[in-house]
């Protein structure tokens, strides 16, 4: 997936609704007064950061002219243009029609939008502590402009009677889904209710954004407190690289000469893979599992508890059953029941493997005479055993063959042979970017026509994020005269020494795979209106999961995946074992996974009238069988997906959900006559999965593409379990 964390989550709503509103060319509105028009000029010429993109290619950000002194004046100037500008539309004495409400609100804010590709730049790529005080300073700013129009009444009533007309007299197919959607945004968010409720609604919003931060520096207060220090005789089967980690952990808390674990997953999780020390296993496990309940001043139960309260009395003020019923309703899976019903269609299987795995790992204990059954502290250490015995890898071996350059034309073949996309590099010079690492490419489509560019940021430096991603500076519409997409691609690979390849991991071979799956997610979409550009939790990490699919077909190995040195491709039995080790384990993945997943639908399916979440959670896992050897990959607790902001809860199925369509999708390939280049798949493919974006309904969307719902077999033949009859 795409780890963005760049923002807040109020502020990433509020980007989200930006994007909603949406944007086009300024000039092109005619509601809009001469006055306007000019103000806004005069703002976007003094100001390069909020100025029209100029140049070549329908104009490029100006990333060579990024000064950040004019980051602050650009972000309150472009907020203060699009306040104005939706005053104007709620204002508007006309009966309110699509054309003067909701395609003015597609049309406005277009000079925040670019201010903002800019912020985002500083924010992901070229971060300084000085940009950091910015952002400090325009956060609270930014939320204060984000709630201006989402509790806009006048705005609403006009998007509301839109609504409501297109209920008797329907709009066309992509106007009526930009309508839903943005009557659907604002009714969300309490548009709907009156004076009274609004107040009530907008005091729970303050409480649970108080009790989020404190849920989050609790677990962070367990995380910093809980170290285990061990001494030079307990580091036995320790990786050397987990032992200099864990000697600076401890150098760096005044433990000189000994080494710390300290109490987050990137630690605990290598510690009780490899340590051969039981006890120290179990104390590590039951520090970081124990993260928030501990009963004492960071304990999270009584907070989730209140969490959980407020969400319900929220949403039944708007006249919902449980929160997860609001939550779901604009989600591909629609209801809880759908949701449910998936998990517990894939969780029998997972019980049955996790069986299977506890009883390969007891008989190596029982070999080597442990004297031990296997506990949850043991399950990451036997688990590990089983593996160099069953699907032993060399990640070493395998990189000799994954060169960043070849890789890099692996991604345009596929996007030749799939998407009928081709890539050529930019005259030198002629696009502007924000660091000399970063290449550009011009991508067009099968009959010649330019369809956008490409930016790759590959190398780690410092100032720049860690993870990959994917996002855009412009994206595609038609409504106000065709706007072609630039995309962008960024990675964290590490430099080669000069004239050496740069060679990366399978895993990150996959992930720059997928994140390509997103910039041709941008570069194929086919939408008239902005709001058409969004995505949809459950749904859009799907296609560039699918992607990654193409990373080991025969063509992309045969071609792509050659030796550094001897120039051979990557041979068959190599191959294999990859594929087999992608089984390995996924009864505890599943089964940990799954737990999590259950627990957040079953916290917000329930009345939380006199919830004790410690008691909930053990009743909860007990009645669906978990097995004492696995906890839930995050305990309720510590789950900040869900308890530290809005962002997962009810939505950490996603994750399975999406699974189960790339599943479903990629044996579409596999089964037919070209496989993953089969001409006609690919051809549904990019019409009904790719280029709509959310112009249709995703399950809709996808029956088109599959001629039926998916189906969860595919997955269970993925992760090597039982199909069900
Ligand atoms: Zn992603």
């Amino acid at each position: 997936m795409s780890k963005r964390t760049i923002f807040t989550p109020k502020v990433m709503r509020m980007l989200a609704l930006v994007a909603v509103m949406g944007a086009s060319e300024p000039l092109m509105a005619q509601t809009q007064n001469q006055t306007q028009k000019e103000m806004q000029k005069t703002a976007t010429d003094q100001n390069v950061l909020l100025a029209e993109f100029q140049g070549p290619y329908g104009g490029v950000p100006a990333f060579d002219q990024m000064e950040l002194d004019k980051l602050k004046p650009a972000l309150e100037k472009g907020m203060e243009l699009h306040l104005q500008e939706i005053e104007k539309i709620a204002n508007n004495p006309e009966e309110p029609t699509f054309e003067n409400t909701i395609e003015e609100m597609e049309r406005a804010g277009k000079p925040l939008q670019r201010a903002f590709v800019y912020y985002g730049i500083w924010s992901s790529n070229v971060s300084t502590p000085e940009f950091r005080a910015i952002q400090a300073e325009m956060s609270p700013k930014i939320s204060a402009y984000s709630s201006k129009i989402s509790q806009n009444e006048k705005l609403f009533d006009r998007i509301k009677t839109v609504f409501e007309n297109s209920r008797d007299n329907p709009l066309p197919a992509d106007q009526q889904r930009v309508v839903d959607l943005i009557y659907t945004n604002f009714a969300m968010e309490g548009a709907e209710l009156d004076a009274d409720a609004k107040k009530r609604y907008a005091e729970i919003n303050m409480e649970l954004s108080k009790l989020y931060t404190k849920f989050s520096s609790n677990v962070l207060a367990d995380e910093e407190n809980y170290v285990v220090f061990l001494e030079e005789d307990q580091i036995g089967g320790l990786p050397n690289s987990l032992v200099r980690a864990a000697a600076k952990a401890a150098e760096d808390r005044g433990q000189k000469g000994k080494y710390a674990i300290t109490n987050t997953r990137s630690s605990m999780d290598p510690f009780l893979t490899y340590s051969d020390e039981r006890e120290l296993r179990e104390k590590v496990w039951r520090n970081y599992y124990s993260r928030g309940d501990n009963q004492d001043e960071y304990d999270n139960n009584d907070i989730i508890a209140e969490i959980l309260k407020l969400r319900q009395e929220r949403v039944a003020l708007m006249g919902y059953d449980n929160y997860a019923e609001w939550r779901l309703q604009d989600r591909m899976a629609k209801t809880p029941e759908a949701a449910m019903d998936l998990m517990m269609a894939v969780w029998p299987a997972a019980l049955a493997r996790v069986e299977e795995e506890v009883a390969d790992m007891q008989a190596i204990a029982d070999r080597e005479g442990a004297g031990i059954t296997i506990e949850p502290w043991d399950y990451r250490y036997y688990a590990e055993k089983v593996r160099k015995e069953k699907y032993d890898l060399d990640s070493d071996e395998v990189k000799q063959y994954l060169q960043l350059d070849n890789l890099t034309d692996a991604l345009f073949y596929t996007a030749r042979e799939v998407f009928g996309f081709e890539f050529e590099p930019v005259p030198e010079g002629s696009v502007p970017v924000f660091h000399e690492d970063v290449k550009v490419w011009e991508v067009s489509n099968k009959d010649g026509e330019h369809i956008g560019l490409w930016y790759l940021d590959p190398f780690a430096r410092q100032g720049k994020r860690s993870g990959a991603w994917a996002t855009t500076y412009r994206s595609h519409t038609t409504f106000d005269g065709k706007k072609t997409v630039l995309s962008s691609n960024n990675s964290n690979f590490v430099k080669a020494a000069p004239g050496e390849p740069v060679l990366i991991s399978w895993d990150d071979a996959k992930t720059f795979f997928h994140e390509f799956g997103h910039a041709l997610h941008f570069l194929a979409a086919d939408v008239k209106y902005p709001t058409l550009n969004s995505g949809v939790r459950d749904y859009t990490e799907f296609q560039s999961q699918l992607l990654e699919r193409w990373l080991s077909t025969d063509e992309v190995i045969e071609r792509f995946l050659v030796h550094q040195e001897t120039g051979e491709s990557m041979p068959q039995e190599l191959v294999e074992k990859i594929k087999n080790a992608a089984t390995f384990n996924q009864g505890f993945a599943t089964t940990e996974f799954l737990g999590s997943a259950l627990m957040d639908m079953k916290y917000h399916t329930t009345d939380p009238e006199g919830i004790d979440p410690r008691e909930f959670e053990k009743e909860t896992l007990k009645e669906l069988g978990m097995p004492d050897q696995i906890v839930m990959r995050h305990r309720s607790p510590h789950f900040g997906h869900v308890f530290s902001s809005e962002g997962y809860a009810t939505a950490y199925y996603g994750y399975l959900w999406a699974d189960v369509l790339t599943s479903d999708a990629a044996e579409a390939f596999s089964e037919s006559p070209g496989g993953f280049y089969d001409k006609d798949v690919a051809a549904k493919l990019v019409q009904f999965l790719f280029a709509p974006r959310n112009a249709m309904d995703p399950a809709e969307a996808y029956r088109k593409f599959r001629g039926r719902d998916a189906t969860i077999d595919a997955l269970m033949r993925d992760r090597g379990f039982p199909v069900p009859q």
